[in-house]
């Protein structure tokens, strides 16, 4: 199963600057500030965009807190746009933390933020010194998850990070819901008075004095209660690296799946160096031209990183010390190879060389042992090959406009991964996943009102006809793939009434006229040329007076960053496509003979683009 357990509903960022209303020490170690005034309503933002009304529905709602740079003269933060924020990513006086929506009282028109009183920091720095009358910019929050669905079970953890989304949690609880709840705090005298719900128990820890972070005080605690019966999702959060060990533990020792497994670091234990009550100095290590050259240059670094991970280390060394020896025994590497690499990472502090020639994970190596890092960098794993593939096929496609993946890897990228079972299946849950973040939202939008039937193409067409189908009674929907990708559609969704699947490719025309066709994503992984194609098979399938529906990313040079034009890189390289722009958009329609009705943004800057049949 590839949809996260917890239902999540996104909708477009805002930012919006605040009153603070109060200020009161919940405990001695948590200091509530309420926020409060006009601009939680909806309105239009000083540069004339709208700014939607403040929501919160989840109980672990996160939004960016913008606070002012100790050397800047005032603060520096994103401004409004159309369903997305501006973020000013290159100014170095950018600072912004991370906070839950304690409460949210949309009739008081007011929500509580919790600091942890951890000492110094520009947030908590903030918290302490801020008096009611003051403002405060915030961003967010931009999706709401909801308690999970379909579990027997909820185990909670988390330590005082944690303990505003744990309070609200318990506060909104669903009825007859049953769960395990445990909270560290630094000491007794930090627990809070919180409902414990019936089928609920609540067991509080405290590190009696000891420093955040650096005790097992909930991975012990979790290993000894007992572990109920039946499907459980597992929420955990709290300091990145002690939650590893617990991450594992879910994963290996119970046998929980990707998605009962809701594991996220809120904060990261760093040594550092304060100087009396100042925020700490490295906010903004200025950075030297020359160093960043060749950081920028580097491919070794990525690609042993990505060995490492393929082999894996991080799971060999296992929370200890070990020898060159032991990690190749442990991984099936060769001692001499896996002696260099270990070398190697050593020299670029991922790796540390204890004295006794033994080798251990730095802070900065233990990133390897997260699950997100291990999938993304094995180098048999789907994303890895996309990039590699990108990085090989991007001379060609430069040079001569076409990427020469067949060339590498003996099969253009689209046939290389339907040849692939396993590249297949992976492709197929991972835009599964990643769809369900906006095929809600997608479904939801007007340009879906009173269709009777539609066909739907994409990379996860699934996950758009599962939501349109439950948003819509009346629709049928028909899913437009190659037969290899049906199977695994197939084996991903379960089969329903109003969802057909059609064996076919979108170059060639559609024997069943629909009222809409909808394309998510699909124009990326195509040439201008094969997009007003498929554009124009897509407006030939459609019964009179109905509508081409285009859904997916739109590139705004205003924000985008790096990794949006190295994604665009890849995907050039890759099938002579890649992002396009507002006015590519507009060209590609125009080449099809298509006509712009409406353009909706859905949640994250996303784009749904509703275009019918000229004349
Ligand atoms: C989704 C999400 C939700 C969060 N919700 C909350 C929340 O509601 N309330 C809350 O208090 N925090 C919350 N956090 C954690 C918060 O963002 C971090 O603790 C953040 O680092 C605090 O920023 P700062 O400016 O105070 O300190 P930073 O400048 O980030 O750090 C300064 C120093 O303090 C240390 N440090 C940071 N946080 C802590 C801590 N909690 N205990 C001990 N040392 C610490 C750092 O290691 C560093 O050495 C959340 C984080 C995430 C990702």
């Amino acid at each position: 199963m590839a949809q996260s357990l917890r239902s999540i509903e996104v909708f477009p960022i805002t930012t919006r600057t605040l009153d603070v209303l109060r200020v009161t020490d919940v405990t001695p170690g948590m200091r509530r500030v309420t926020l409060g005034g006009p601009e939680l309503a909806a309105h239009t933002a000083a540069n004339g965009f709208p700014v939607a009304a403040f929501r919160s529905d989840g109980f672990d709602d996160e939004f960016k807190l913008i606070l002012k740079h100790p050397d800047a003269e005032t603060t520096v933060g994103p401004t409004q746009a159309d369903g997305l924020l501006n973020w000013p990513r290159d100014d170095p006086h950018m600072l912004s933390r991370t906070y839950t929506v304690r409460r949210w009282d949309p009739v008081a028109g007011e929500l509580d933020v919790d600091f942890v009183k951890h000492g110094v920091g520009p947030a908590s720095s903030w918290a302490y010194r801020v008096r009611p009358g003051e403002r405060v910019q915030i961003a967010g929050p931009k999706s709401s998850s909801l308690h999970p669905d379909g579990v027997d079970w909820t185990l909670v953890a988390g330590d005082e990070t944690a303990l505003p989304a744990i309070g609200r949690w318990l506060e909104e609880w669903p009825a007859g819901a049953r769960g395990q709840v445990f909270i560290e705090v630094g000491r007794p005298e930090h627990r809070q008075d919180l409902p414990v719900p019936d089928g609920v128990t609540l067991t509080w820890l405290s590190r009696d004095g000891a420093a955040p972070g650096t005790t097992t005080l909930l991975f012990d605690a979790i290993r000894k209660a007992p572990w109920w019966e039946g499907t459980v999702l597992a929420w955990v959060a709290g300091e990145s690296l002690t939650l590893t060990p617990i991450r594992r533990w879910l994963k290996s020792e119970k046998g929980l799946t990707r998605e009962q497994i809701d594991v996220t670091g809120y904060w990261r234990r760093q040594v550092a160096v304060h100087d009396g009550d100042s925020v700490p100095s490295n906010l903004d290590a200025g950075e030297d031209e020359a160093k960043r050259f060749h950081e920028i240059a580097e491919i070794i670094p990525g690609f042993a990183l990505r060995v490492a991970a393929t082999i894996g280390l991080a799971a060999a060394f296992d929370d200890r010390p070990r020898t060159v020896a032991e990690l190749a025994a442990a991984t099936g590497a060769a001692p001499a190879g896996l002696g260099k690499l270990l070398r190697f990472l050593a020299s670029v502090d991922i790796a540390e060389r204890l004295d006794d020639g033994r080798y251990r994970l730095t802070g900065l190596g233990r990133e390897l042992e997260s699950d997100h890092i291990a999938d993304a960098f094995h180098l048999d794993g789907l994303y890895a090959q996309r990039e590699l593939g990108g990085a090989l096929s991007l001379l060609s496609a430069v040079r001569t406009g076409r990427g020469d993946h067949s060339r590498w890897f003996g099969a253009d990228y689209a046939q290389y991964i339907a040849d692939d079972p396993a590249l297949l299946t992976a492709r197929t849950e991972h835009e599964a996943r990643e769809a369900v973040y906006v095929a809600g939202a997608v479904a939801g939008a007007t340009a879906f009102a009173g269709l009777a039937t539609i066909a739907v193409a994409g990379p996860a067409p699934g996950s758009f006809a599962a939501a349109l189908t439950k948003t819509h009674p009346d629709l049928h929907t028909t899913i437009v793939a190659a037969p290899s990708e049906i199977d695994a559609l197939q084996r991903l969704y379960p089969a329903h009434a109003r969802i057909g699947y059609e064996a076919g490719s979108l170059l060639g025309a559609r024997p069943v006229p629909v009222d809409a066709v909808l394309l998510a994503d699909v124009l990326p992984t195509l040439t201008d040329t094969d997009a007003a194609h498929v554009l124009r098979q897509a407006a030939a399938s459609l019964k009179p007076g109905g509508r081409v529906l285009v859904f997916g990313d739109v590139l705004n040079p205003e924000v985008a960053d790096d990794h949006d034009y190295e994604e665009d890189l890849i995907g050039f390289a890759l099938h002579g496509g890649g992002a396009r722009d507002h006015d590519e958009h507009q060209a590609l329609f125009a080449a099809a003979g298509l006509r712009p009705v409406a353009r909706t943004t859905v949640g994250w800057g996303y784009t749904l683009h509703t275009l019918a049949p000229q004349g």
